[in-house]
């Protein structure tokens, strides 16, 4: 192959198998009434088997967008996203289907659009299996036990208008666990709850990462939430900008502690974000001067600019 004059050679594309989600340079553009937006605008994204990651960033940043793709619900305009191996720009439409059905399972925000309404919470639970080969004892075994492990064992035969919106969720979690998904995905599942009630919920969708090692990507506003998981992703204007990521320390007392360090996304192109809080508290802007040093590189304001005002 040959290359462009100049042309430097970027760090390989990443394929399917390089995690349970892995996204390259995702693209999506709305276009309708001669206006269009950009959703995604490159984003990178890699997320191991069996991870359990908030995604944060403010409205209108892409986080719905992305979810939406990755769940199978919309595809991208350019760029590439996989799931568990399955190439989601490239599939068909029948295979869309049994992606939907048995690889993702997915939580919306709005209680009442993840659960019938006529229907038992049981009911609910063993409507996603009713296409599996499994006899019906089974699946109703499975129901109950899914309903007893995410604590809402007495909600088997109520109908959604009468459980709590907490328990309304933990049964869309146990519903879009039904077909043992290897990924959960859920878009702000604890927007409309109050704390405690969301905290349940969160507990709930632990339980599922940590009891049947879903890999789990949880789109969040709540910080008592982020704060919780390993590692927290921010979206900015449709890529991925910063992480943090938390780990626990023991001291020699045998005190745990929570620390968390604060990562920016280096893509493929070396290209950098750097947060808009620091470049604008040292009026970084344009360019900035980079100094190497044997372990990490400096990032300094243009003093050259700087001088040239004086
Ligand atoms: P978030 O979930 O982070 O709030 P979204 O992914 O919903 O953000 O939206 C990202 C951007 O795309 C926003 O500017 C939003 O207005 C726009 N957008 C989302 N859905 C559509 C759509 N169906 N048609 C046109 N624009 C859309
Ligand atoms: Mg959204």
């Amino acid at each position: 192959m040959t290359q462009p004059a100049g042309h430097i050679p970027e760090e390989q594309a990443p394929t399917g198998a390089d995690g349970m989600i892995v996204c390259d340079r995702l693209v999506r553009i709305y276009s309708g009434e001669g206006i269009e937006v950009q959703a995604l605008q490159g984003l990178d994204l890699l997320i191991a088997e069996g991870e359990l990651a908030a995604l944060i960033g403010a409205a209108g940043s892409g986080k719905s967008t992305l979810i939406n793709i990755l769940a199978g619900l919309d595809t991208p305009t350019a760029g590439a996203a996989w799931v568990a191996g399955h190439n989601l720009g490239t599939m068909t439409a029948q295979e869309r289907l049994a992606y939907r059905r048995s690889v993702v399972g997915f939580i919306w925000q709005q209680t009442s659009r993840n659960l019938l309404p006529y229907m038992t919470a049981r009911q609910n639970v063993l409507l996603p299996m009713r296409l599996n080969v499994v006899g019906r004892r089974e699946r109703r075994r499975r129901a109950d036990f899914l309903l007893n492990t995410l604590g809402i064992a007495h909600c088997a035969d109520r109908t959604p208008d009468r459980m709590s919106g907490g328990e309304q969720q933990r049964a869309a979690i146990a519903t879009a666990l039904a077909n043992e998904p290897k990924l959960l995905l859920a878009d702000e599942p604890t927007g409309e709850l109050d704390s405690s009630t969301a905290q349940d919920v969160f507990s709930a969708l632990q339980t599922a990462n940590t009891e049947f090692g879903v890999t789990m990507l949880v789109v969040t506003h709540d910080p008592a939430v982020s704060s919780q998981v390993r590692r927290t992703i921010a979206i900015r204007d449709g890529k991925t900008s910063s992480e943090t990521i938390r780990h626990a320390a023991t001291d020699e007392r045998g005190n745990t502690t929570l620390h968390a360090r604060e990562y920016a996304t280096l893509d493929r192109a070396g290209r950098v974000q750097l947060p808009r809080e620091m470049t604008r508290r040292l009026r970084m802007r344009k360019r900035v001067e980079l100094q190497e040093e044997p372990d990490h590189i400096g990032v300094w304001p243009d003093q050259a600019a700087d001088q040239d005002r004086e």
